[in-house]
């Protein structure tokens, strides 16, 4: 029997799995700290209030229970892999492995070089921490329903993706609470800050200009090229020497893969991704694989790709698709993947996409995503209803 281990149950190590099943004379086992699949992508509505936990975390025991023969799930953080050995260490226990392949994404990145801002501020890259961020921004608007005349300044910090979603998220929001706080909406302020000179770097020109102006219809503040300094317990500090007051902060301002159970000989980038072979191994380790966020995946003209669900989703299919042919002694194929596009949610029922070279705005985007997102959970949810008819 072929033991595939996998770490991390998100977008690649699911995928992943659901390509493996069925393999002859293979047993696969999963390997999460959480007993949950954290639906990051959907994460912008749960802190507006807008979806709620069950359309943003998945329970693994049940989707691993809704495969037959089931999936092995095992709860627990890894804390070493030894490739010499072939065997993955928990805590308290060690499982081996024939093929392994390492998919446990990335945590938020608070540079240690800003003084405060780790403290007082929200990362989103974990469930319990879009709890707690979803808690404050709804205990903010009773308090004004309770007639509180205190200014309430969110601040988020990173323009990306993630940050121009969230922002716009909580800002439709409170323009739907309008008619409920009344005048005293004009007390919340929301503003986005990023150290680029624009916001969404690197994405086409339509695409950030479509997204700026959805932004200042929704009354966020933009401010770019401001460089945090410093945060202290009421204020971000900027490089420029002007000080935000601030409420809430949520920083989406970086990510660093989280590889920090993996070999010193391991080859890693500034961010902590793991540097793989065309083929996305680790260098020396033909059995060892790196998908989604964890991996410095490139494209064939050595390119970095960006960690997306979607790179990862991908990355993840030609990893089975290799093991699977390897099993077969049928020959492999380098990664050739790249994005098709991306679809940013920009609050309410609309948003913009870049898909295949075309671009788009408007509400027919938000239902393509809604639909996207509807069938990858739909899909999910499936296995789990399986899972607990067998059990
Ligand atoms: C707000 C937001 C919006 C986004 N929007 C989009 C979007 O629209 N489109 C898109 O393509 N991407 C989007 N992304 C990015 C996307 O969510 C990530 O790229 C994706 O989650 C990466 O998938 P992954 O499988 O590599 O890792 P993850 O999904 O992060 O999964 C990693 C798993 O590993 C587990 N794990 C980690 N360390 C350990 C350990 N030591 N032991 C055991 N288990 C461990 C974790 O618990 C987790 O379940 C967004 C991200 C955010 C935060």
């Amino acid at each position: 029997m072929h033991r595939i281990v996998v770490i991390g149950g998100g977008y690649g190590g699911l995928r992943a799995i659901e390509k493996l099943v069925g393999t002859p004379d293979t047993e696969i086992t999963l390997i999460d700290r959480n007993g949950y699949h954290y639906m990051q992508t959907e994460v912008y509505g749960y802190i507006a209030g807008t979806k709620d936990i069950d359309e943003l975390a998945v329970d693994l025991e049940g989707w691993c229970g809704g495969f037959s023969p089931p999936v092995r799930f095992v709860r627990g953080e890894v804390e070493r892999i030894d490739p010499d050995g072939s065997l993955v260490h928990l805590d308290t226990s060690a499982i081996p492995y024939d093929t392994l392949i390492i998919a446990t994404g990335a945590r938020t990145n608070f540079p240690s070089f800003i003084e405060g801002l780790r403290e007082h501020s929200y990362g989103v890259k974990r469930l319990e921490k879009a709890f707690g961020f979803r808690h404050r921004f709804q205990e903010l608007v009773e308090r004004k329903l309770e007639g509180d005349a205190e200014p309430i300044h969110i601040v988020v910090a990173g323009a990306g993706l993630s940050g121009v979603e969230v922002a716009a998220e909580m800002a439709y929001m409170l323009r739907r609470y309008k008619k409920t706080l009344g005048r005293h909406i004009r007390e919340i302020e929301i503003t986005l800050v990023d150290a680029c000179d624009t916001i969404l770097p690197g994405l086409h020109p339509f695409v950030i200009e479509s997204a700026r102006k959805r932004l200042h219809d929704l009354n966020v503040v933009l401010k770019t090229s401001a460089f945090i300094d410093r945060v202290d317990e009421t204020h971000l500090h900027l490089k420029t020497k002007e000080r935000l007051p601030y409420t809430f902060i949520v920083f989406t301002g970086g990510i660093r893969a989280i590889s920090d159970f993996v070999p010193e000989s391991f080859e890693k980038n500034s961010a902590g991704q793991l540097a793989v072979t065309p083929y996305l191994t680790i260098e020396g380790y033909e059995n060892v694989f790196a998908i989604g966020d964890v991996a410095d995946i490139r494209d064939p003209e050595g390119n970095p790709l960006p960690p997306t669900a979607q790179i990862a989703e991908k990355s993840a299919e030609h990893v089975a698709r290799t093991v699977i042919r390897r099993l077969r002694g049928e020959e492999t194929h380098p990664f050739a993947g790249k994005m098709d596009g991306l679809f940013i949610a920009l609050g309410g029922r609309y948003g913009v996409a870049e898909l295949f070279g075309w671009r788009f705005k408007g509400i027919g985007v938000y239902y393509l995503k809604r639909l996207v997102t509807l069938v990858y959970y739909l899909g999910i949810s499936l296995r789990v209803n399986a899972g607990y008819k067998i059990r």
